[in-house]
């Protein structure tokens, strides 16, 4: 991803940019030591690998990956693999400096990693897939491990890429690695409450922000934008727990209802017809216009870059609990601070997914599985008090939420690499 300098949308959507900008005016306000500060906005590792790949039609290709590890102070490296054509060493480097932070927030024993592979995955074949990620496993096999670097997956990758990467590293190894990676299927070490990890860490935060706010569940509306595996988990808990989901944005439309929408009978429409549209449940309206619909609790939980300088002025809520990765561009984090919304930024709000995974590697470490009331337990503990510790910085350092997340988590690490001093 290329940043284009005479556009400033552009510039405003681009990842290191956007990780840049918070990185530095949390160093600032931190009063960071300028050495540390180098330390902390460089990546530690970055590895670039060619896959070659025999395709289903007996033509080579070669694919490019990356894998970055941005930050080992605080443990293993920890963070997804994307498989996309736009996949790039830029957005692949911000978001493992997110990962470190997301980790770091969340006070688990890991630094941050991300990954890529430039390549279109609805075109190949489950084979092809299946032999581009064995390959790139074995080029990045040496720097990847329960110890070193842990990677999960990201857009376009499932279980069964996990399963792979498992297998391919521990036939490498000549015995089972379960802990290499997380996000594995349930039967290969995975953990129970993974799926719903996310979405429940949304509701987990969304929970203490009402408290603070003096809000009841019951009294609170939401929107949710993205009804996937974030956005749908959020909307199916909240929705248990008394809140009323009043609409939900989709790629292909929007459903909105002023009571509250049924969403295990959305969930099921979804499910049966591909699609949100047509929900007997509820009113359609127009997607982009929806973003905007004054309710209590606003829930992207879809893609980068939705709430912008563009947007963020006309937003009506009184939170945004953003699920999704970066869905807030850093200038309109000052939009949103001046419009008094309480923002639960991302590296919080979302991190219930890299909690459960760093429980699933706990577990396969000991080879002990925990049952699901016990994850879900463990779970709000680390949320909640990851809530609170933003909150004391904040009101600490006077810092809206999300520059409290970035000074918190930026404080964590430097002490780590203060404490370990530098190798020589
Ligand atoms: P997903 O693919 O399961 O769901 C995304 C949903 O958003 C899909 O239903 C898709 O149709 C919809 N969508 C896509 N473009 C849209 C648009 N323009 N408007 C409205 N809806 C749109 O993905 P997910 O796992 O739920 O991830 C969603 C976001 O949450 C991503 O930013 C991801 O990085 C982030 N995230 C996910 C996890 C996790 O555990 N899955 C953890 C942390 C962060």
């Amino acid at each position: 991803m290329s940043v284009d300098a005479a556009n400033p949308l552009a510039q405003e959507l681009n990842p290191w940019l956007a990780a840049d900008a918070r990185f530095n005016e949390a160093a600032g306000r931190l009063a960071m030591d300028e050495g540390i500060r180098k330390i902390l906005r460089s990546p530690s590792r970055e590895i670039t690998v060619y896959v070659p790949v025999l395709l289903d039609d007996g033509r080579i290709e070669v694919f490019t990956g990356y894998r970055v590890q941005h930050s080992i102070a605080r443990g293993p490296a920890k963070g997804g693999i994307r498989y996309a054509p736009d996949v790039s060493i830029e957005e692949v480097r911000a978001l493992a400096s997110w990962m470190t932070w997301k980790c770091a927030v969340v006070n688990i024993p890991y630094g941050g990693g991300k990954g890529g592979v430039i390549c279109e995955p609805s075109i190949l074949s489950p084979g092809e897939l299946e032999r581009l990620t064995r390959r790139y496993t074995a080029e990045i096999i040496e720097f990847i491990g329960p110890e070193k670097d842990v990677p999960a997956p990201d857009m376009n990758t499932t279980e069964q890429v996990m399963a792979w990467i498992m297998d391919t590293y521990s036939m490498h190894m000549r015995q089972t690695v379960t802990g290499v990676v997380t996000g594995k299927p349930l039967d290969l070490g995975g953990s129970r409450g993974r799926p719903e990890a996310t979405g429940r860490g949304c509701m987990i935060v969304t929970l203490e922000a009402l408290a603070r706010l003096g809000m009841k569940p019951e009294e609170t509306t939401v929107v949710i934008q993205g009804f996937g595996n974030v956005g749908g988990m959020a909307a199916r808990l909240m929705s248990r727990r008394g809140f009323h989901v009043i609409a939900v944005i989709e790629y292909d439309g929007a459903v909105y209802n002023a009571k509250g929408l049924d969403i295990e009978a959305l969930l099921q429409h979804r499910k049966e017809t591909g699609s949100i549209r047509e929900f007997a449940g509820g009113e359609e309206i127009d997607r982009d216009q929806a973003l905007f619909l004054e309710c209590d609790v606003l829930l992207p939980a879809a893609k980068e870059g939705v709430i912008t300088s563009r947007t963020a002025p006309k937003l009506n809520c009184k939170i945004v609990c953003e699920g999704a990765n970066g869905p807030t561009t850093a200038p309109a984090d000052h939009i949103l601070s001046e419009k008094g919304i309480f923002v639960i930024p991302d590296i919080l709000a979302n991190a219930g997914g890299v909690t459960v995974s760093y429980f699933e590697w706990v577990q396969d470490r000991q080879g002990f599985f925990w049952n699901e009331d016990l994850v879900n337990q463990r779970l709000e503990e680390i949320m909640v008090n990851s809530f609170r510790d933003v909150v004391k910085y904040s009101e600490k350092y006077k810092a809206h939420n999300r520059l409290a997340a970035y000074m918190l988590a930026l404080d964590r690490v430097a002490f780590a690499i203060k404490l370990r001093g530098l190798y020589a």
